[in-house]
């Protein structure tokens, strides 16, 4: 079939051959949950359209999926309310389907791909999706396409893991430029002729009944309903596309010109508030990059002809653009890299060994305070910065940038050993931010711990040669004064 997503992008999951009398194609929408700017909404397009077939999108949200809460839900269905609005008067038929029980979805995408000629879904290499995706291409009858929207380089360009952030530069300054010109179509249904698709047969329908008219119920109040954890309730964010490209569009007007200066100061709020639309595919990192480059007046040849792996230059944007494509490109795609290629990426014994080694030489070291889950959890330490951190993360769903890495070494300076600092930070970070369960949640966590990081002398208990940071000398550097007041 002719393509115009990257071949690189595209991964076949099974053996299956695609069923040329099926009635629809399938888009399986786990990750990128969104219709604009997204390589496997357009790759199932393109199925449709050189098939002649309908095309129907199912979005599921399972309810046992590991920290399923209040406000995990709600972001997503606010997300799906969105995408059944921007669906109406396409020639798509849009399938939500929420789970009202544990399981009730058992069995759904089997039935759907008896009936479909192929099924495309999105490769995103983090949390329990590449797990599901492995076993339902052994399960379905038809070709099962696993397709990666995830960033602006594509999986599969590097062969390897890169170790740091200054290897993937060079790497990037190498490689990038070929795949910037290869972006996913803004509007991938614009254009597409299909046959309509009304209806699926009545006994889908009975058994799994599409979540449509119930979004609006759910998002009222009905998810108290749900086998969730309710504990864990809304944040000040409202999650879906228009939310995102709102956040978007404001971070790339009024914004990028402090990024450079500002983003490490809580007060100052100059970072973009994007992770989590882009956790959950509200927002591409295709469409980030496009705002970003329009109202810098940016075009491909602006890239300076050599990087070198430096930091910034490359690009050939204003210093504030150039900081922020650091860390949504460079540091982001790092995680999206070692989660892709190592399963282990959330075991300790993935971190280099020269900080394995140092911190389980230190791992029997006294700390000078030692808290539980339980005592974190409930922004109980002696530290008023810390605490405030603790309480900005479980009241809104995220830590600013810079405190996020200061809570993160102090839970390993406060924890019994570092294997207990490893899973409480994963424990905290993925049950309360709105960004959580991603690849970038793991590269926080790890470089904690000392990945992509170097060893900094002297060694010092608990830490060895791991980076150590103190609330005392945060608290000099760092306007939080106003923070501290707010998150008390
Ligand atoms: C202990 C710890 C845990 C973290 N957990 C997560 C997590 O669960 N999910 C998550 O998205 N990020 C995580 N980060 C990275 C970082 O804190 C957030 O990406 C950032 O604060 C999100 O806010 P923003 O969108 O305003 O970022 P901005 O500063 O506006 O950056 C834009 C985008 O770049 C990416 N980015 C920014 N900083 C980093 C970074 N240090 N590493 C990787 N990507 C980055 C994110 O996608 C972010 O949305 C963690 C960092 C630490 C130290």
């Amino acid at each position: 079939m002719i393509t115009q997503v990257p071949h690189i992008r595209i991964r076949s999951v099974n053996e299956a051959q695609v069923n040329t009398n099926g009635a629809f194609v399938l888009y399986w929408m786990i990750a990128f949950r969104r219709i604009q700017w997204n390589f496997s909404l357009q790759r199932a397009a393109e199925w449709a359209l050189g098939l002649g077939k309908p095309l129907l999108i199912l979005e599921a949200l399972r309810c046992d999926y590991p920290w399923a809460s209040d406000r995990l839900h709600r972001f997503v269905l606010q997300g799906m309310e969105e995408n059944a609005k921007r669906l109406e008067d396409r020639p798509v038929l849009y399938f939500p389907f929420v789970e009202r029980e544990k399981g009730q979805g058992k069995g759904l995408l089997e039935a759907l791909s008896t009936l479909a000629c192929v099924v495309v879904t999105d490769d995103y290499p983090a949390f329990f999706l590449p797990r599901m995706v492995a076993t339902a291409g052994r399960k379905l009858p038809v070709k099962l396409e696993a397709v990666d929207s995830n960033g602006l380089l594509p999986l599969r360009a590097a062969d390897h893991v890169f170790y740091s952030a200054f290897l993937l530069r060079q790497f990037l300054h190498r490689e990038l430029p070929n795949h910037l010109v290869e972006f996913p179509l803004e509007d991938p249904l614009a254009h597409l002729q299909v046959p309509p698709l009304h209806r699926l047969p009545k006994e889908v329908l009975q058994k799994w009944p599409p979540s449509t008219e119930d979004l609006p119920s759910l998002l009222a109040g009905a998810l108290t309903g749900l086998p969730i954890d309710h504990s864990v309730g809304n944040a000040p964010v409202t999650g879906g596309s228009r939310a995102g490209e709102e956040t978007l569009r404001s971070f790339v007007e009024e914004k990028v010109p402090l990024y450079h200066t500002g983003r490490n100061h809580p007060d100052e709020k100059a970072t973009s508030g994007l992770s989590p639309y882009l956790h959950f595919g509200h927002v591409s990192v295709h469409q980030v990059f496009s705002e970003l480059a329009r109202a810098e007046g940016w075009s491909i040849e602006k890239l300076a002809s050599k990087g070198g792996g430096r930091r910034e230059g490359w690009w050939g944007m204003s210093p504030g653009a150039e900081a922020f494509l650091d860390e949504l490109v460079t540091w982001r795609e790092l995680g999206f890299n070692l989660c892709s290629r190592q399963d282990d990426y959330d075991r300790l014994h993935s971190l280099p060994p020269w900080a394995l080694d140092d911190l389980l030489q230190h791992a029997a070291d006294p700390r000078p305070y030692l808290y539980s889950l339980e005592e974190f959890e409930g922004a109980q330490t002696h530290d008023p910065l810390w605490n405030a951190a603790q309480i900005q993360l479980v009241r809104e769903g995220r830590i600013h940038n810079y405190l996020r890495m200061l809570w993160g070494k102090k839970i390993l300076h406060w924890s019994a050993s570092p294997q207990e600092a490893l899973e409480i930070m994963i424990e905290l970070n993925n049950k309360y931010a709105l960004d959580g369960r991603d690849p970038n949640s793991y590269t926080g966590i790890m470089w904690i711990l000392g990945r992509y990081d170097r060893p900094w002398a002297p060694s010092r208990p608990v830490f060895g040669r791991v980076r150590y940071m103190s609330s005392r000398n945060t608290l000099r550097k760092l306007k939080v004064a106003e923070y501290l007041k707010k998150y008390r």
